[in-house]
């Protein structure tokens, strides 16, 4: 086993790891994501990681969603194209997969046997860098063998309920570590464990510990926000550990920038997505 070695995330560690926008760049330079996500009730766990990933620099972005979702997509995120499931509250087809360069899949999905079976199909079929967050990792926890298909460099996003779901509860916060330590060794991944000192598990046994981010971000969608910039920037070529680090960091940063406008208490989801494209400057 790799000795663990220990990194802070400033935006010194970050400097020179975002690329300038090229003066010749069109919008086939940054890359075609999708996002797999929404069920009814929660289509707008869609329409956030949808924002917050046109706000992270990507060139195109298509949603899948259920056909519920139709409507609500077109309005609330119109530079996305909207890709109906032809099922009304679950997604239950996976689409074809050529045009993409990263596919990031969970926000809203639900657990039920439809979005499974979508998770499942995706796994078998994906080669292009993934982003999995909130039920596709709960799918992932219900169904623990999904995880010997996981592709090698896939981006996991749990708060910590959904890591225990993952691999086992933890003593301490220690232990915690040495969980999320093991867990992206032996799946050769890397780990986002989220919260107030969100940390980053690589499969090489490194932590890296994000220094931005406030409490007023403990409101729901925070999370959907995350999955959309990481898909984003892994979509954009970016290598997963570049991805991650500039992901987790922007994503705080801009949470502090919007609690400078909003106050801790009043600020939303929505808010972060405004205040990512400031972030993202500051590191450019
Ligand atoms: P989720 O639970 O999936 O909505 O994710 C919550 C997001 O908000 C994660 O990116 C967390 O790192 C962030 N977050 C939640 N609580 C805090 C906190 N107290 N301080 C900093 N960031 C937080
Ligand atoms: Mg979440």
């Amino acid at each position: 086993q790799a000795a663990a070695r220990f990194h802070f995330v400033d935006a010194e560690l970050l400097t020179d790891r975002l690329p300038k926008r090229a003066r010749f760049a069109h919008k086939g330079t940054y890359g075609h994501a999708l996002l797999l996500a929404g069920s009814k009730g929660k289509i707008g766990a869609a329409v956030l990681a949808a924002q917050a990933c046109l706000r992270s620099g990507v060139g195109l972005l298509t949603l899948r969603v259920p056909a519920v979702g139709y409507d609500v997509v077109q309005t609330a995120v119109p530079e996305a194209m909207c890709l109906t499931d032809p099922t009304t509250d679950f997604l239950s087809e996976l689409p074809d997969l050529a045009a993409y360069s990263a596919i990031g899949i969970g926000p809203g999905l639900g657990r039920e046997k439809a979005p499974q079976r979508v998770l499942t199909q995706l796994l078998r079929e994906v080669k292009v860098p993934l982003v999995l967050d909130a039920d596709a990792l709960n799918i992932l926890a219900e169904n623990r063998e999904l995880l010997a298909a996981l592709p090698p460099d896939s981006l996991l996003t749990p708060h910590p309920k959904e890591f225990e779901r993952l691999t086992s509860p933890a003593r301490d916060d220690y232990h915690r570590l040495e969980l999320l330590r093991d867990f992206c060794q032996k799946h050769s991944c890397y780990t986002v464990l989220k919260g107030a000192n969100t940390c980053l598990g690589t499969p090489d046994g490194t932590f890296y510990f994000n220094s931005t981010g406030n409490p007023g971000m403990a409101t729901g969608g925070s999370g959907d926000v995350l999955t959309g910039m990481l898909t984003a920037l892994r979509a954009q070529h970016l290598s997963p550990l570049d991805a991650a680090l500039l992901g987790i960091y922007a994503h705080g940063r801009a949470g502090d920038l919007a609690a400078q406008k909003t106050g801790e208490a009043g600020l939303v989801a929505g808010d972060i997505v405004r205040f990512i494209g400031p972030a993202l400057e500051e590191l450019t």
